[in-house]
């Protein structure tokens, strides 16, 4: 191993590995410090792995939907093989209801159309035919089981929804992390497992000068990149990176649950839904398991947390979200003890990520993915590279921002979008749903 490289990356979750990847395919000596043992095993393995090109603004969608044509060419993308095999993108499309909480999707369609995303819209006949143990009937506002209401319908019926094509999910977001790893490897990319970053480095000026780890070896580059997942805004501090920002970022724990998918051809032949009338989100699960998500209904009390000091146990929420699947799946199996995931996701003020330079001069992040940009995280990485490249060389991003040129989809990104000096982004859904 050198002592010196060009850019250090923090982190080797799915997000910091696509920028050591892209940073090394520009000719960057990249060195990734990872404090697992393994690329991969930080937050990303928790991911549910959702591909899905609806977001709340047009420039957000724009950029899943360049996002998703990377895992359609995820081997062409790659262009090596990785002896444990290559990540499936299962292209299951997405099913989103029409809902008084989303307007019955009139405004998301309008989007969908600027940001050329493909839609089916399906009357309510068509959800009942695809999905006939569902029960169509409406349950809102989505409440806490114990609350007065919960399980009783509000007389009306699903109108109808809007099936998504391009959309799916990957089943194993550890595997497409080593994937990207070994690509990376393959342009020249190190990755130091087991070490913890425990200091940043800087010279005279205040410019950027490398790493200490815990164990007090130094290594130098005159960048460093925040990919830290839900230890972003530790990483941050560490830095003296947080002044400036409006920006911020925290970690929210988070649980999804795992219960026996209520059809034998569930995982084979069904698809993501999306129902904000109960407040969850669903995808077939490996072993035919339907996993059961949280859209962060406000009966839903929100769990924020010191990432290095929190309980991995589920509590009341996962239980919570799967009750309310239940009104809609009333044959759902509900086992006495359930399984799934918790996990943090490292959410911004406005769940939006943050991809951006900073007040201090080589310090970069990619943070605040606020559970949502898994599917992004090849363009995020090739739009960190670029604008490592051209602050590196003098780009003013904060008063400039930099645009990139989408490969696939030819879209024109503003990346001041992703900054963090941005005003609030005021047509989030400030949830998971960004
Ligand atoms: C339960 C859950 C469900 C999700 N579902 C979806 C979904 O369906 N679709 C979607 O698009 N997105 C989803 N996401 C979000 C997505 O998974 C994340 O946005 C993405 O995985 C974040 O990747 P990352 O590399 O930034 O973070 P991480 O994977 O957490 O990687 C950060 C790494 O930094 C390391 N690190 C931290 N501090 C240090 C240090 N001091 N020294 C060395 N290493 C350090 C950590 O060990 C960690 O491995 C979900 C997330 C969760 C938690």
């Amino acid at each position: 191993m050198r002592s010196s490289y060009d850019a250090i990356i923090i982190g080797a979750g799915v997000i910091g590995t696509a920028i050591g990847l892209e940073l090394a395919r520009r000719g960057l000596k990249t060195f990734n410090v990872e404090r697992h043992p393994a690329a991969g095993y930080g937050s990303t393995s928790s991911s549910c792995a959702i591909i899905r090109c609806f977001y709340s603004t047009v420039a957000a969608s724009a950029f899943a939907l360049e996002g998703y044509h990377y895992w359609k060419n995820w081997s062409e993308y790659l262009g090596v093989e990785d002896e444990r095999g290559l990540a499936r993108f299962r292209e299951t499309g997405c099913l989103v209801l029409k809902t008084e909480a989303n307007g019955k999707l009139k405004a998301l369609l309008e989007r969908m159309q600027e940001a050329g995303v493909a839609y089916e819209e399906w009357s309510r006949s068509a959800i009942g035919e695809k999905l006939p143990f569902w029960d169509l009937r409406l349950y809102a506002p989505p409440r806490l089981p114990e609350e007065a209401g919960f399980g009783e319908p509000d007389g009306a019926e699903i109108e109808g929804g809007v099936f998504f094509p391009q959309a799916g999910y990957v089943s194993d977001p550890q595997l497409a992390t080593h994937n990207l790893q070994r690509a990376a490897e393959a342009a020249g990319a190190k990755f130091r497992f087991n070490s913890e970053v425990g200091a940043i480095l800087k010279d005279e000026q205040g410019k950027i000068g490398g790493i200490a780890l815990k164990t007090g070896e130094r290594v130098q580059a005159p960048v460093v990149v925040n990919a830290a997942g839900p230890h972003s805004a530790k990483i941050n501090a560490l830095a003296g990176a947080l002044d400036d920002m409006r920006i911020t970022t925290r970690a929210l724990k988070r649980e999804v649950a795992h219960v026996p998918a209520p059809t034998p051809d569930y995982e084979a032949c069904y698809f993501v839904t999306s129902d904000s009338d109960i407040g969850c989100y669903t995808r077939p699960e490996t072993g035919n398991q339907i996993l059961i998500g949280s859209e962060d209904p406000a009966c839903d009390t929100r769990q924020w947390v010191d990432p290095d000091e929190y309980s991995r146990n589920f509590s009341e929420q996962v239980r919570n979200q799967v009750m309310r699947m239940a009104q809609r799946i009333p044959n759902l199996a509900i086992p006495g003890s359930i399984r799934g995931v918790v996990d943090c996701y490292d959410v911004s003020t406005d769940w939006t990520p943050i991809y951006d330079r900073s007040c201090v001069p080589g310090f970069y992040m990619a943070v605040g993915t606020s559970g949502n940009q898994f599917k992004n995280c090849v363009i995020s990485g090739v739009l960190m590279a670029e604008l490592i490249v051209a602050c590196e060389n003098g780009l003013d991003h904060d008063r400039k921002p930099m645009s990139l040129r989408g490969r696939y989809t030819g879209h024109v990104f503003n990346a001041g979008f992703f900054s963090r000096l941005r005003e609030i982004n005021s047509s989030s859904s400030f949830s998971v749903l960004g």
